[in-house]
């Protein structure tokens, strides 16, 4: 596909997601709930706010601090601008210290909390494997990359090259050619900021959704909970395989079945295993992860996708995540849950 018609084939999917996410949510008065949409890093968005007291004047101002703090973690974290702060960090082939925006540091703290929670599963320092297997701006290669291509790389990949300082306010490089990529990260981040902004514009009751990463706060109007589906992992056709009832709490959802290719019947997932320098080879097909943060949903998700069902099953154990695997088996899906999840969606179904 070229990078137009894997942009749209994106939009459209997202589009479909939010079908699922949002059918059903809407009163026949014009009492909302109201529904803000649009696009950011490459996908949609969509912010649903169930308070009647919304006047249009305030929908119109919620409307612009949402887009305003959606641009901002674009501006900053794009690896496509080359004039994001994102960028300049990986132009920036030097040990001195980089002056980051406390956005910036905020995610790398985050990144790195799951980096070594993770066993180095998760790990920012994987662009140029992400790149070389043809899921970066250069796009997509002709053939595998070889061994010895993704081996050349290696000296400037591992997440423990790069220190966070927040009092001085600086990301260090201990190889000046370390470059990062917070794809895996951003779209949890930008979720969260969204949810603080209508925080503190009072709103008590809203699902905020970054390109399938989703958090909800409060209730809705009636008293019942936000659904959230969880998408089959299917390629073709976006149908819910459960859904989860959320209050206070975030979903975020990674799988190879989103973005991938194929070479001579084998599929490379845009998922890179930095331990093997290859993309994910295992038979899980997408793992979701609730949190309270979305930040962290979202890098965990990506995480146990790497450490795929078997050993992610173990760390999310040991971690006290609440996960949920779907593993392929057969022509359908085997699905392992872990206790913590387990506790979350009996609690939502008592509720
Ligand atoms: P997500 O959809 O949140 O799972 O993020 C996947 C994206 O994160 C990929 O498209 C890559 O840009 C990047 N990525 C791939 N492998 C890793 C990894 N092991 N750790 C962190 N980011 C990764
Ligand atoms: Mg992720």
């Amino acid at each position: 596909m070229t990078g137009r018609s894997r942009l749209a084939a994106l939009i459209l999917a997202a589009a479909l997601a939010l079908v699922i996410v949002s059918r059903s949510l809407f009163r026949d008065d014009d009492s909302g709930p109201h529904e803000i949409s649009g696009l950011t890093m490459g996908t949609f968005f969509n912010v649903t706010i169930d308070d009647s007291d919304v006047t249009a004047v305030e929908l119109s101002r919620i409307r612009d601090t949402i887009q305003s703090r959606l641009d901002q973690v674009e501006r900053l974290m794009s690896t496509y601008d080359t004039d994001s702060e994102l960028s300049r960090f990986n132009r920036h082939e030097s040990a001195v210290p980089f002056a980051a925006s406390q956005q910036m540091l905020e995610v790398f703290s985050a990144a790195l909390v799951v980096s070594e929670r993770s066993d180095g599963a998760f790990d920012v320092t994987v662009k140029p494997l992400v790149d070389a297997w043809g899921f970066g701006p250069p796009g997509r290669p002709p053939v595998p990359p070889a061994d010895s291509v993704l081996a050349a790389l290696a000296p400037a990949i591992g997440y423990r090259l790069v220190e966070v300082d927040l009092e001085a306010g600086t990301l260090t490089k201990a190889n000046p050619k370390t470059v990062a990529d917070l794809s895996a990260i951003a779209k949890g981040y930008g979720v969260d900021r969204v949810a603080a902004a209508l925080d503190s514009l009072g709103l008590m009751g809203f699902l905020v959704e970054v390109g399938g990463e989703v958090k909800a706060r409060g209730r809705k109007r009636d008293g019942s909970s936000w659904n959230v589906g969880i998408e089959r992992p299917d390629t073709d056709r976006r149908t819910a395989y459960e859904t989860l009832r959320l209050a206070d709490a975030a979903v975020a959802t990674s799988g190879d079945y989103r973005n991938h290719y194929e070479i001579d019947g084998i599929r490379y997932s845009h998922i890179i295993d930095p331990r093997t320098r290859a993309p994910i080879r295992h038979l899980g097909a997408s793992v979701t992860v609730v949190h309270t943060e979305a930040t962290f949903a979202d890098a965990w998700a990506t995480a146990l996708s790497v450490l795929g069902p078997d050993q992610g099953m173990v760390v999310a154990e040991r971690e006290g995540l609440a996960a949920l695997f779907l593993v392929r088996s057969g022509s359908g899906f085997e699905v392992r849950r872990t206790s913590e999840y387990r506790r979350i969606a009996d609690e939502a179904i008592e509720d």
